[in-house]
């Protein structure tokens, strides 16, 4: 008979499964099962934590992993497998501040608001109205989606905007909606990316070392990188960010760019060896917008008072 510890230390085998590879007997099955349903069932606290820092400052009754509840494991048709969060977990351990937080957990597509863009001004460049543009980078994202869902693998997208025009948004959306699915990624806002990295310079320990962020950040089936704008790059972190896009690049793997500069002018920030293979790896749409939309927000919510 499996134990509930045996169980629990299967959970937290990244990538496995607890379906037996074996034929089982009936009565191992039903002792299995009974185990499984038994771990489910276990009080949060008797569980893998698994989101320990998401979790501060949330109410009791709010879960941080819609999909398990928290529990770590999701149990389809009396067969347990570890949640998609318990890899998310392992990821992010790594990344201090690459979460996505409560506020970003409600950006979906279904919550994208059309309506903030106005169809009479018109973005001169492509010579469309800011409603288009902003139709047409909505729809991209949702194909990127599908395409990942159903092939493995999408050409990525980068969205250039200024401040406030729904570009992290729209990267929201999309992890919230692969995640959704079971698929892991990184969700990492550049200018703490940069700090970590710099923090990380000469650390010792194997599990936050330089090369062990940078392998996550390289290797991650599909890496969103918010805000990649006009930081204060060095030469140094100008390379690290080069090695992960290059990375990324020579093995497929999508990626999401959200930046308030242009191509150019990344390329001007970061060289042109990087905006290069952004290009060639990220579809770009440009979102305009009249008003930054948390003002526009603002002024809504203040003016109903
Ligand atoms: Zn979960």
């Amino acid at each position: 008979m499996q134990s509930i510890k045996d169980i629990l230390a299967k959970h937290t085998t990244q990538g496995a499964t607890t379906e037996a590879a074996t034929p089982e007997t009936a009565t191992q099955e039903t002792a299995r099962q009974e185990a499984v349903i038994q771990a489910a069932m276990l009080p949060k606290a008797m569980l893998p934590s698994q989101h320990d820092a998401r979790s501060e400052g949330r109410r009791m009754s709010a879960f941080n992993c819609p999909i398990c509840l928290d529990r770590g494991i999701v149990i389809e048709e009396n067969l347990a497998r570890p949640c998609q969060c318990m890899q998310q977990k392992e990821l992010y351990n790594k990344f201090k501040y690459a979460r996505i937080s409560p506020n970003m957990m409600q950006h979906t597509f279904d919550t994208f608001v059309l309506e903030y863009y106005s169809r009479c001004l018109a973005d001169d460049e492509k010579n469309r109205s800011y409603y288009e543009s902003a139709r047409l980078a909505l729809h991209g994202a949702q194909d990127f989606v599908n395409d990942y869902l159903q092939t493995g693998t999408a050409l990525g997208l980068m969205f250039t905007g200024p401040v406030g025009s729904g570009k992290t948004f729209l990267a929201c959306a999309i992890a919230n909606a692969l995640m959704a699915a079971d698929k892991n990624l990184l969700f990492l806002v550049v200018p703490d990316l940069l700090d970590e990295l710099r923090a990380s310079i000469g650390r010792k320990d194997a599990e936050n070392s330089e090369q062990d962020l940078l392998d996550a950040a390289r290797t991650v089936p599909v890496l969103i990188l918010d805000d990649l704008g006009a930081h204060n790059y060095t030469d140094w972190t100008k390379n690290r960010i080069y090695s992960i896009v290059n990375y990324r690049m020579n093995y497929q793997l999508p990626t999401i760019i959200t930046t308030n500069l242009d191509i150019y002018e990344l390329g001007e920030y970061l060289g042109d060896r990087t905006s290069s293979r952004i290009l060639q790896m990220c579809r770009i749409y440009k979102i305009c917008v009249e008003q930054d939309i948390r003002l526009a927000n603002y002024l809504a919510r203040e003016n109903k008072k």
